[in-house]
């Protein structure tokens, strides 16, 4: 019987949504993805339309059901591109404004004016800085900017969530207004060490609790999807992707290090039970069940995989993201040719929403192949720099290698740059949609599909790779590179 049973993972990923469903093995019977659109109306500007997201997802759910008929789906999870916002009019389920996504960085003004004198409380409440990255002063631009704001707050029916929450609701024909600890601890909004929404911090974004969605455990019950599959659906579990990827990366067990090549980068290093310094890097939490509370250390990179899709869709250089790798092997190196995609400021370790992007040692043989070299390159430096922080604050754990996941990891030329230049191997799975794979295990294991033991032997590995640099080539590439941040460092004028 239960071989016919199978547990569906959702992703609202921030470049397309994929819905993907497992068997008890761990095998995927069905995926299906699509892109979501991006809009750019001003520099330092990223929305998307919450629709769009909405349409998309419902597509794609009633694909995964046809494709699914005589099986039975026990369950599906949810995990979700972090901190974009929406609001939203309850009465009319219409948004009131665009989502802004977690790469806008129009607050970072404001965000500056409160540094000085709340930075310290706010990073020991929340675990984060305080940042334009992070959904609180997202939701206070829509509050300040959008008149329907207003009045939809006066009459009561005005609802705040992340793309989790705003799927939630519909999916729940407007029940259900929840979301969970991980991605609640994104939003500026919430004590990481009390589970709750902290006074304080409401005050100092103005935020009415009144919009706030309900917080519970990752692995609750977010309410049941009706009228797409054949009988109701509960969803069982409810992550942020990087908390999602985590997951299916360590399974329960800390002192594993991951790191995302998606939109973004994410590195993630769990510290347990424990609130550990971060030193440049932000605390987060990495799930909640009724029982426990995983901390982890993160590092944000804003633009990772997104600069090949700036070659593909703006440059025109590659008509595909993996044409990318044939392009970067048809050199021998890199020319000195340096990629800083500083498109949203730069994220971990720098913290400077100041700094803009830069292509730096052009010469007059500079070819495209050099410059999609150089923006593939630029992930493991960045991941470099991330790592470098990860072991500022953990120097007593050694880290034996680097679990990989996200659509960019399945890059070879990239994947083995980035051994080079952590000198460690790195792990690539066989489902490299990680995040899909770690929400649908956690929903399985809620409700008995799995055991975390049995969900843990169904992650394989594909393929494992090793250095193969000298350490001199290594250190006078990463050296060129921490030259090249610098020159693109502050390039907009900073804020006092
Ligand atoms: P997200 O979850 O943030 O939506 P994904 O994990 O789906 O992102 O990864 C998509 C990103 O990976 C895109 O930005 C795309 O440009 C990049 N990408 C996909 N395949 C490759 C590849 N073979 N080489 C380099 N980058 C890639």
């Amino acid at each position: 019987m239960s071989s016919k049973q199978c547990v569906i993972g959702l992703d609202l990923g921030t470049t397309g949504v994929r819905s993907i469903a497992f068997d008890q093995k761990g095998v995927i019977i069905t995926s299906n993805y699509q892109e979501i659109r991006q809009s750019y109306p001003n520099p330092g500007w990223v929305e998307q339309d919450p629709l769009n997201i909405l349409n998309v997802t419902l597509e794609l759910l009633h694909k995964t059901a046809q494709d699914l008929m005589g099986y039975s789906i026990l369950t599906v999870g949810i995990t979700n591109q972090r901190e974009t916002t929406v609001l939203w009019n309850s009465k009319t389920g219409l948004p009131i404004y665009p989502a802004i996504v977690w790469q806008d960085i129009r607050t970072t003004k404001y965000c500056a004016s409160l540094k000085k004198e709340h930075f310290l409380r706010v990073k020991e409440k929340t675990g984060l800085f305080i940042d334009a990255y992070f959904s609180a002063t997202k939701i206070k631009w829509i509050l300040d900017n959008v008149p329907d704001a207003k009045n939809c707050l006066n009459k009561g029916i005005l609802k705040f969530g992340t793309i989790d929450s705003w799927i939630i609701w519909n999916l729940t024909g407007g029940t259900i207004h929840a979301t969970d600890t991980s991605n609640a601890s994104r939003t500026l909004l919430f004590n990481i060490n009390t589970l709750k929404y902290d006074d304080y911090l409401l005050n100092l974004f103005a935020i009415p609790p009144s919009i706030l969605p309900q917080v519970k455990p990752s692995n609750s019950s977010f309410g049941s999807i009706k009228n797409i599959f054949s009988s109701p659906v509960t969803i069982n579990a409810v992550l942020g992707d990087q908390q999602a990827s985590f997951f299916a990366h360590s399974c329960g067990q800390t002192s594993i290090i991951k790191n995302t090549y998606g939109t973004g980068l994410f590195m993630i290093y769990g510290t347990g039970n424990i609130i550990h310094p971060s030193g440049k890097l932000i605390n987060t939490i990495g799930w909640t069940t009724n029982k426990n509370t995983e901390y982890a250390v993160e590092g944000s990179v804003f633009t990772g995989g997104s600069v090949i899709q700036w070659l593909r869709d703006e440059l025109q250089i590659i008509s595909s993201a993996s044409q990318s790798e044939p392009m970067a092997t048809s050199l021998s190196g890199n020319n000195g040719v340096y990629f800083v995609p500083a498109f949203s400021g730069l994220g971990a370790p720098h913290w400077d929403p100041y700094a803009r992007g830069a292509i730096l040692g052009l010469t007059r043989g500079t070819t495209s192949a050099h410059i999609v070299r150089a923006a593939l390159e630029s992930m493991a430096y960045q991941a470099l720099d991330l790592f470098k922080s990860v072991q500022d604050v953990n120097p007593r754990n050694k880290i034996e290698k680097l679990c990989v996941d996200g659509g960019a990891c399945s890059n070879d030329f990239l994947m083995q740059f980035q051994s080079d230049m952590l000198q460690l191997p790195v792990e690539r799975p066989e489902i490299i949609e990680t995040t899909a794979f770690g929400v649908a295990g956690m929903a399985g294991i809620s409700c008995g599909f799995w055991d975390p033991s049995s969900f843990r032997d169904s992650k394989k590995i594909s393929r494992v790779f090793y250095p193969k640099m000298s350490q001199d080539e290594r250190n006078s590439l990463y050296n060129k590179w921490k030259e090249a941040t610098k020159r693109s460092s502050k390039w907009e004028t900073p804020i006092n």
